[in-house]
């Protein structure tokens, strides 16, 4: 074989040599192949690191460009800004109109929040309906002021979703920096604002501040107690006695939580089951606090058969999948009755996901509990939920009984609400009754029960027992 003349010799599973149109067509293959390689690697690291809905930077990203913002700053000796955003009743939108119409009102609210920023700032979807807004080289707290002004003005425009106009508003929390912030602080600190704002009523901001920085590390210091608490038992069952209005016969006990804090004494329930939630400890409070009255109730019904204890159950607690199971294992586990047993759930949870809360409901009745309404007449009271949900008992809230009159504050409301769950078979409760002219107006509206400090306070379970077994010695002598 000659080199030269190119002259192969065909051995078998060898090719052959390739000509120059096939190199060609070779090489345009490896190039573009390259091509597509690099696309489907700046494809990855894009999606890595923007959120996929809007378009806008993650939260991934959002951290980067916050640590190197710091650094500018540092060099350049300037000023930035982040601002937490959250839309204000999202979920109601996204429950009502449906998730569809969640996307659009997340990727317009994304749109106008790019276009009310400049080149050198970043916006970035956090998850959820959050937002988190980047600003640097802030010149001043006035100009700061006018951007997160604009911002909110921008986002106060109604929204069309798929046909129905949306009012929006926004929560913000703001936080300013330089170049010796910590990133984690800024974006921790901005959230603190944004909570501040929220429970402030929302559709507002608020900037983080000194007393902020105090109102933040008092919290984190309640909620590493909270924790250590519930491991040290810390949580106490007070009872409060239910009685029927005719006779003042204690018929059952309301369990109300209470924290033993060591070195602060007896804490009510306002102070720590809200931050129980967010921990997501809430569900082991409740847990516990069903357990002990369980087991009150089985020691009770020894001295009154027919005795009964109402436990409250957090908002969040029948959304949990097995939220009937966990009831069902503590009945078990305890012996106590089930139809002795009533959980109460406030009146605004049944909103949030009507169907759904109504088969939780369904099925807890199914355990052969009785399920009550708590606080009623204060949220967004609808006789059509009222109507369609697994319900046998409804608690009027305190605020249409106690009024400074010592009468009633609204006679016709509680006289309707007490027609009305009468007519679908309800029995009812009313809370808060300190008065004798209260009790009177009650009973003349033929209410069933009643709770209050003219019957008893929340107290300890051996006065409670105390006062049981005086009830049923007095039943048997007289
Ligand atoms: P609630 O279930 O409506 O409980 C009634 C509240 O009214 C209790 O406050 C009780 O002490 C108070 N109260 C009773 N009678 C009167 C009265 O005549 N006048 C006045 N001014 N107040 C009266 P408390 O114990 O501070 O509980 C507040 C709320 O905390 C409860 O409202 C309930 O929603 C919640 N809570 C209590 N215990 C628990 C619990 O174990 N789990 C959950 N998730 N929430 C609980
Ligand atoms: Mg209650
Ligand atoms: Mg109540």
């Amino acid at each position: 074989m000659a080199i030269g003349d190119f002259e192969w010799t065909l051995t078998p599973g060898v090719e052959p040599p390739p000509d120059a149109d096939s190199v060609l067509r070779l090489a345009v293959r490896l190039g573009s192949l390259a091509i597509d390689r690099q696309l489907a690697a700046d494809r990855m690291l894009f999606q890595a690191t923007h959120d996929s809905l809007t378009g806008l930077s993650n939260r991934t990203l959002l951290v980067d460009r916050v640590a190197s913002a710091v650094q500018r700053a540092r060099v350049h000796d300037t000023r930035l800004a982040v601002i937490i955003l959250d839309i204000d009743r999202f979920k109601v939108v996204n429950d009502s109109l449906g998730h569809g119409a969640g996307d659009h009102l997340l990727i317009q609210v994304a749109d106008r929040l790019a276009r009310s920023i400049r080149a050198v700032d970043t916006v970035a979807r956090f998850g959820g309906d959050e937002f988190v807004v980047l600003l640097e080289e802030v010149a001043s707290r006035a100009q700061l002021e006018q951007t997160v002004d604009r911002i909110q003005q921008l986002l106060r425009r109604p929204v069309d979703v798929e046909g129905t106009i949306a009012d929006v508003s926004a929560s913000m929390g703001v936080v300013e920096g330089d170049g010796q912030s910590s990133v984690d602080d800024l974006l921790k600190n901005a959230d603190v604002a944004m909570y501040r704002a929220k429970t402030a009523g929302r559709n507002r901001y608020e900037m983080f501040d000194q007393e902020m920085q105090e109102w933040a590390a008092h919290r984190h210091e309640t909620e590493a107690a909270l924790r250590l608490g519930l491991e040290r038992d810390e949580l106490v069952a007070l009872y409060q006695p239910i009685v029927e209005l005719g006779t003042t016969r204690v018929k059952g006990f309301e369990a109300l939580a209470r924290w033993d804090r060591p070195g602060v004494g007896l804490v009510g329930p306002a102070e720590f089951i809200d931050i129980a939630e967010d921990l997501g400890v809430i569900d082991e409070i409740g847990q516990r606090m069903l357990g002990a009255a369980a087991r009150q109730l089985t020691v009770w019904r020894l001295f009154d058969a027919g005795l009964t204890i109402s436990v409250n159950v957090s908002g969040r607690e029948p959304a949990r999948p097995d939220f009937v199971t966990a009831v069902a294992a503590i009945l078990e586990e305890t012996g106590a009755d089930p139809d002795g047993v009533i959980l109460e759930i406030t009146e605004s949870v049944l909103l949030d996901d009507a169907e759904a809360i109504g088969e939780r409901l369904a099925a807890l009745q199914g355990l052969g509990v009785r399920v009550a309404i708590d606080d009623f007449g204060t949220g967004y009271s609808s006789l059509r939920y009222l109507r369609e949900l697994p319900v046998d008992i409804l608690k009027t809230d305190r605020a249409f009984i106690s009024a400074d009159n010592a009468e009633l504050h609204d006679p016709t409301i509680v006289a309707s609400v007490t027609d009305l769950g009468h007519a679908l078979g309800l029995e009812i409760v009313a809370e808060g009754i300190e008065t004798p002219a209260q009790l009177d107006a009650l009973r003349t509206l033929g209410i069933d029960s009643g709770q209050g400090y003219l019957f008893g306070r929340p107290a300890p379970a051996d006065e409670a027992t105390a006062h049981i077994v005086d009830q049923s010695h007095s039943r048997a002598s007289g």
